[in-house]
Formats: structure tokens, sequence, C-alpha cells
């Protein structure tokens, strides 16, 4: 039996979408697939409220962060992490011989202004990532004020990783300042996994050109520089099978309404966070949670993994807490194309199962 995805990704993906990855090919050196990449690309720059340029990268998120970090930093990059997604910025860049120094707080708080201003006060940076929404603790970094800090720091570029919120809530890159805006297709934009999208400003361009070692797969600049010059085309053979379903996906999207989009999740969000706080609890600082995924502290002691597979017979799966909060929390995602009464069917699950109300 399929279960249903309640986890943080991959999400469900609706049948209608999965069947576009099933499009016959098209030659990647086609009028074709110039005129697909350019559609993606405009309808993508609604989505991420942007006017910069957008590219697409046949690898998951972790592909374009990676790149990211290698390609656009030419002094030190400052990597503030406040959860598992945000530390990986560190080992990319360290892996990559990068200068790096790492920022880290608590599991469930926040990058607090504070906190980016005085690392920046340093003079030391040149590249800032930032985590939009940390998936292992269900926390959403405050990204308008920490812009209002970043935008002090002209020399600056700004990485912010919004894989599991691009597309569930809004962030407005080119308002806030972002230069880096990296999000997967398996996450709110409810697609399969397999494909990575950026935006890339010009001043990450200009930047990545004094940067002498870039790589060469995930060389953003030349990812940049091919699509210009060869009509949206990209330099090596992308995954044309995603690319048509993201191309259904986002005319749905854009039906839908963007603005409605966010307003789903949020209710959603509000469901699943009302039934933690009348049963468990909501797990890290309360004023910044995630629209996209809850993490619930386990105040019951329940067995999550028991739970877990107790629902999987009924055809639902969740997800249990992150590393060192596994069983001590566990997490359910409320994004991409889910309704509220799915979300309410999954509850009454979980509320049977664990016999409450
Ligand atoms: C899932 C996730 C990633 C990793 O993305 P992949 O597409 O799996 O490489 C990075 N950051 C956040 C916040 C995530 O949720």
């Amino acid at each position: 039996m399929h279960k249903k995805l309640f986890i943080p990704g991959p999400v469900e993906v609706k049948q209608d979408v999965l069947e576009k990855m099933a499009t016959p090919m098209i030659g990647h050196r086609s009028k074709d697939a110039s005129a697909l990449q350019r559609r993606i690309s405009d309808k993508l720059r609604l989505v991420f409220h942007t006017n910069e340029e957008i590219l697409l990268s046949t690898s998951s998120g972790s592909g374009l962060m990676e790149g990211a970090i290698r390609s656009c930093t030419a002094k030190r990059a400052a990597v503030f992490s406040i959860g598992a997604f945000g530390k990986r910025w560190y080992e990319m860049a360290i892996n990559n011989n990068v200068p790096a120094d790492l920022f880290e707080v608590e599991m469930g708080e926040v990058t607090t202004p504070e906190l980016v201003d005085e690392v920046l006060g340093t003079g030391k940076y040149d590249l800032i990532t930032i985590t939009h929404n940390e998936t292992s603790t269900g926390i959403m970094n405050p990204v308008d004020e920490i812009s209002k800090v970043v935008k002090k720091y002209p020399e600056i570029v700004w990485c912010l990783d919004t894989v599991s919120s691009m597309a569930g809530t809004k962030i407005e890159v080119d308002k806030l300042g972002v230069d880096v805006c990296i999000t997967s297709s398996q996450k709110a934009l409810g697609l399969p996994p397999g494909l990575a999208v950026c935006s890339f400003s010009k001043k990450a361009v200009e930047r990545a050109k004094t940067v002498k070692f870039r790589g060469y797969y995930l060389d953003l600049l030349n990812l940049y520089e091919f699509i210009q010059k060869k009509d949206y085309q990209y330099p090596s053979t992308p995954s044309l099978s995603h690319m048509f379903a993201l191309d259904y996906e986002l005319d749905k999207i854009l039906e839908e309404g963007i603005e409605n989009r966010y307003k789903r999740h949020i209710e959603m969000a509000e469901y699943v966070r009302a039934w933690a706080r009348k049963y468990f609890a909501i797990f890290g600082d309360e004023k910044h949670l995630s629209n996209t995924v809850t993490t619930i502290e386990n105040t019951r002691g329940i067995s999550v993994a028991d739970l877990n597979k107790k629902l999987g017979e009924r055809g639902f799966q969740i997800s249990n807490g992150y590393g060192k909060l596994k069983e001590k929390t566990f997490r359910i995602a409320h994004m991409a194309d889910m309704n509220l009464d799915e979300i309410k069917e999954l509850i009454q699950n979980i509320n049977n199962i664990l016999g409450l109300e």
C-alpha cells in the first residue's frame, strides 16, 4: 500500500504531476528545450518574487548550496546555523577548501539579527549563509530583520536556503536583498526529488568572476553565462523529465494563486499547531514557527517509531525527530499540494491510534 507522505521531503506528489515526468524526451539542444527552460525561469521569478536570473541544476538542493558557497566566496564565509541543514553549508565550505566560520545556536532557536551584525561588523567576511526554514527543528528564521542588517554591508553576498519553504511561504527575494536563493523540487514545490533551482543576482555574478576555482559541474558562473549565450540551454544534459513536471506544476501554482497557496500553508500549520498544543507541546521558539513543517515535543513519551508503523498500516507516514531529537520530537510536514482535509484525516488517525479524544 502506498503511504501518503507527511514528511518534510520528499513530499506527496499529485498523480497528474507524476504523469508529466513520463513526457517523451526532446533534444536538450532544441528550440523546444530553450522554450521550456525559459518558461520555467519566467514563472519561477514570480514564485521567488525576483527579477534576477534563475538557474536550474540537475542535482538536489545540496548541489546548489555547495556550488553557491564555492563559487561566490572570495574572502571568507560566515555560516549561520540553527540546525542540521545550516551546519551542512559549513561542511561544504571546509571540504571545498573555502575559508569559513560557523556560528551556531541551540536547536529550536533562531539566528538573531544582532548576531549577524556582530559577526559582519568584524569585516572578515564577504558571504553569509542563512537557513530560511530549518527542517530539522521546524523553525523559520526572522529574515526580514536579518535583511535590514545585511543591507548595511554591501560587500556581502547573501545565500539563503529556502529548500523546505519556497512556494510554501512568502519569500520576497529582491526585497530582502538575497543574492542566491536556493530550493529543491521535492519539498514545497511538490515534485519528485532530483532538481534544484536558485536565483542568482548580478552581485553574485560579479563576485563569482573574482573567484578562481569554482569547480566544474556546480560552477554557478558557468551555468549563468552558458544560459545567456545558448538561449537558456544548460552545459550538460538536464533532467528534462523534471522540467516537464515543473513547467506544469508552476502553472498549477499560479492558477491556485501564490497568495492563496501561502494562506493554505498557514491554515494547515495552524491546525497542526493547535493539535500539538492540546496533546503535546511545540518544540522550539514559538515566535518563529515554520509554516511548512511542525516539530512536536514528545511530552507524552510515546514511541514515535511505533506510531509511524501503525500509521503506515493505514497508509500514512510522518517523520521522527532529526538526529539527536529522534523520539524526543516528531515532525509533521504540511507543504506542497496537501490540503487541510488531508491534514485532518492524518490527525484523526493519530488520535485514534494513541487513544486521544
Ligand atoms: C531538504 C533540505 C536540504 C537538502 O536538500 P536536498 O534537496 O535533499 O539536497 C537543505 N536544506 C533544507 C532546509 C532542507 O529541508
